[in-house]
């Protein structure tokens, strides 16, 4: 141990150099004394691991001096609870945070290492499903770039999202393996770990002192929760952020106990259960996933991220109820939202607070983002697992509840239907605890992630809630990290851009409506062409190397890529692509545009539609683009494994963006963004973020077709009848009946008939109803694209007018409006 008075004099270790020759001696270091291998017979992931290993000692120097200034500075902490990172890979994004680019790839030069190569070989992490987690991702390297002093708490899973592979064009689905190499990015805190707890009973005791009665849980299960800690670098890098992941253990002493007692096999059993608790992310989106293990997980995430919130509280300030003052919690989604409890129940039980004021301290401390307003994703536990897991929770969940609803009757007249909907008791049918509604009157902030989202949340699942809070709801506009998504992903139009209008936009996205006045430059539009051009080569590059498909980077890249789902309507655009192959078969003589449709994305293992969707986007794909008839005016390529590094190709290869989901059900979509960022147009229904993006960029230069949300919602109130719909599209018919007759599976005819027949039967996501519409809009998008001149000018006031859905602007929202923290 070290004395205060040593502590003063320690050496302060030298910061390090940017220098490219000090870095490449540097890497050779490493290579030799971290990782024990003469360069000479390194393999590549070994100079990968030397490489990031040096530029770990530059992201350090920054994180140490941001936590000392969070700390000296006593300003607010903000925790962002989500059960989902979908970071992709990390080493660029530091490396070009750092802006170190230049001097990093020069020092692998000087020593015959490529820097892309490197940056290929780390592994992408998906520890999460799809938007929400991609949120969370951009969220905290906009939280270190706004200089908001931030911690990221998750789960460290072992198996991240599952690997896609396509046999015979059905999804298979295979375990992802990030760790397989270790993680240099990564630092175990071995002293930072709580336990948890599981099952058990509460005892009421006798406080001794006072004579109150206090709560006593003791837990029938115990798991030990270890933090691992990923720094997250922000532009310029300016602070490093932690992003804090758990992982599970098996408590040692009861294990040794067991082991010593001769019960070898029983010990093992304890430490795998243990484990398995962090092994796996569940692989559902817009699904609760509804197990036992998932609400353990959701409850170990939660408690852990909670007492080390409180001990680094405790740690710096006398007491608990300045808590508020220095601390805000972001909930991301309901995922987290035991937390609510797991505050109260540590406030009261374990630091000896009455209950109202640990109530008041909760609600001040805690907001909550809803994502989803779909009935069948809103998550909700059964009453008898709830009890059986967290007793003590239980207890709370209702002590809470009856506070709720005596507000509910007393000071807001609300009767019995109204007590219903607003109670923390699902009580129709099998009870259950309703986790939304948990969230929600816990948090002093509930918001929606665009405009319209918010307001249908308003109207729909929280209408009553809403009216007893009316003061929670607030929007919140999604955002996207454009460091990312266009400084790395799209060099080319990165420096095209700065050359035109200098740096203020690599500080500010919204400056680049700068360049709004070079849409009618011919020549800026000729070298903005010609970097599209080249990324849809690298794209066609990538296709032909995985996939064997060859495709002319002149055609138009028709881009849609996403979790593959229902309301998100890929059944939509490949009814139509059938639709075109036949329009392009029965009409030779006109002049079709040329077109590469693309698909890429995962459907959740058990969503027998969504899999189904994906062998479709297949057995179509193989059909027309083997058709001589079709002349190669038409190509389909659904691109197997789609995850943030997919993303980052296809993203800048896109000349059309699909954001084509059934209004109302896609909260606010962030693919949208990207594209529209880097250049496509989108063809997209008034859903999400769509609403305004069109406001941004101005009705002309997107395409939006189809029902509105009031529309479907009107529809589905009078009855939709796709039956008659269908039988006056001839265009629709004719394309539904090649589907459901086996034009693409003639070795089972019947394969699609069931889909076909859903949506003669009841089509719940108006694909009928949208289909005349999304087709016509689709031959104004061919129309557009035939004059260049014109399309390009659009493309580029795209580009332009899209700053605003920086997830930077977003945050400094949360941050002024939510937390009041930061700057
Ligand atoms: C951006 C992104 C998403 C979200 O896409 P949406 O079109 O908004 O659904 C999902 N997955 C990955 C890998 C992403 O990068």
């Amino acid at each position: 141990m070290i004395t205060k008075s040593a502590l003063a004099d320690l050496p302060s270790p030298s910061p390090r150099s940017a220098d490219p020759a000090a870095l490449a001696a540097e890497i050779i270091e490493r290579l030799t004394y971290s990782i024990g291998k003469d360069a000479k017979v390194a393999k590549p992931h070994d100079w990968m691991t030397a490489t990031i290993l040096v530029i770990r000692d530059r992201v350090i120097d920054r994180w140490m001096a941001s936590t000392r200034q969070t700390y000296e500075s006593g300003g607010k902490r903000v925790y962002y609870l989500s059960l989902e990172f979908l970071i992709g890979r990390l080493t660029r994004d530091a490396v070009s945070n750092l802006e170190m680019l230049d001097e990093v790839s020069e020092a692998l030069q000087a020593l015959g290492v490529d820097f892309d190569a490197v940056a290929a070989l780390e592994p992408d992490a998906a520890l999460g499903n799809g938007g929400l987690g991609r949120l969370a991702a951009c969220f905290m390297e906009s939280m270190a770039t706004v200089d908001v002093p931030a911690y990221g708490y998750g789960i460290r899973y072992v198996h991240g999202l599952f690997r896609q592979q396509m046999s015979d064009g059905w999804q298979v689905e295979l375990p992802e393996n990030w760790l397989a190499h270790g993680n240099p990015w990564e630092f175990q805190r071995h002293e930072c770990a709580y336990e948890i707890g599981f099952g058990g009973t509460v005892d009421s005791v006798d406080d001794g002192t006072t004579g109150t009665q206090r709560c006593v849980w003791k837990p029938l299960e115990r798991v030990i929760a270890a933090a691992y800690d990923t720094p997250v670098v922000g532009w310029r890098a300016k602070r490093v952020n932690t992003l804090r992941l758990w992982t599970a253990q098996p408590i040692d002493p009861i294990l040794l106990d067991a082991f010593n007692a001769g019960d070898h096999i029983g010990a093992l059993r304890d430490s795998n259960k243990a484990e398995a608790l962090t092994r796996v992310l569940y692989p559902a989106d817009q699904t609760p996933a509804g197990q036992e293990l998932r609400l353990r997980q959701e409850y170990f995430f939660s408690s852990a991220s909670l007492q080390d919130i409180l001990r680094r509280h405790l740690q710096q300030y006398d007491d608990l109820s300045s808590l508020p003052d220095k601390v805000a919690i972001q909930l991301n989604d309901t995922h987290p939202a035991v937390s609510v409890a797991e505050l109260m129940r540590l406030l009261i039980d374990v630091h000896g607070m009455e209950f109202d004021p640990a109530w008041d301290i909760t609600r001040k401390t805690f907001s909550y983002t809803n994502h989803t307003l779909l009935p069948e994703a809103l998550e909700s536990w059964p009453v008898p697992l709830f009890e059986r897991l967290l007793p003590r929770h239980m207890q709370l969940v209702y002590a809470i509840n009856a506070t709720v609803l005596r507000h509910a009757r007393k000071v807001r007249g609300y009767g019995d239907e109204q007590a219903r909907s607003v109670s923390l008791i699902d009580e129709g049918g099998e009870r259950r605890v309703r986790m939304g509604n948990l969230a929600f009157v816990g948090s002093h902030s509930i918001n929606g992630v665009s405009a319209l989202h918010t307001d249908l949340m308003k109207q729909t699942v929280f209408s009553d809630l809403h009216g007893l809070y009316p003061e929670r709801i607030n929007n919140k506009t999604n955002g996207i990290t454009p460091r990312r998504w266009l400084m790395q992903c799209n060099p080319g139009l990165f420096s095209l851009i700065r050359e035109a209008i200098g740096d203020e936009f690599m500080d500010d996205a919204e400056a680049l409506s700068a360049l709004d006045a070079f849409a009618g430059d011919s020549e800026f539009r000729a070298r903005f062409a010609a970097i599209k051009r080249e990324n849809k080569a690298q794209l066609s590059n990538l296709v032909a190397r995985r996939m064997g498909i060859k495709l002319d980077p002149s055609a138009m890249f028709d881009i849609q890529i996403k979790r593959i789902h229902e309301y998100k309507r890929q059944l939509l655009n490949i009814i139509e692509t059938v639709a075109l192959y036949d329009q392009i078969r029965s009409h030779p003589e006109l002049d079709w545009v040329p077109r590469v449709k693309f698909f890429a994305g995962k459907a959740a293992p058990s969503y027998h539609n969504a899999k189904l969707i994906i062998k479709l986007a297949n057995d179509v794909a193989r059909v027309i683009n083997n058709d001589p008839a079709v002349r190669g005016l038409l190509k389909v390529a659904f691109i197997p494994n789609y995850n943030v590094s997919l993303a980052e190709v296809m993203v800048p290869a896109a000349d059309l963006s699909e954001q084509i989901s059934t209004a109302g059900m896609e909260a606010s979509g962030t693919g949208n963004m990207k594209f529209a960022l880097n250049g496509a147009l989108t063809i997209g229904t008034l859903d999400g973020a769509n609403v305004e993006i069109r406001e941004c960029v101005g009705e002309d230069n997107i395409f939006i077709f189809g029902l509105t949300a009031d529309e479907v919602a009107a529809r589905r109130a009078e009855g939709h009848e796709p039956r008659a719909i269908i039988e006056a599209s001839s265009e629709l018919s004719q394309a539904l009946t090649a589907i459901s007759s086996g034009v693409f599976s003639q070795d089972d005819r019947d394969r699609f008939t069931d889909l076909v027949a859903g949506l003669y039967d009841h089509d719940w996501f108006m694909v009928t109803a949208d289909f005349d519409a999304y087709a016509k809009t689709q031959r104004q998008v061919d129309a557009l694209w035939v004059d260049e001149e014109a399309w390009y000018s659009r493309t580029i006031i795209n580009t332009a007018r899209v700053g605003w859905f920086s997830s930077d602007r977003t945050i400094r929202q949360y941050a002024k409006e939510i937390w009041k923290a930061g700057p």
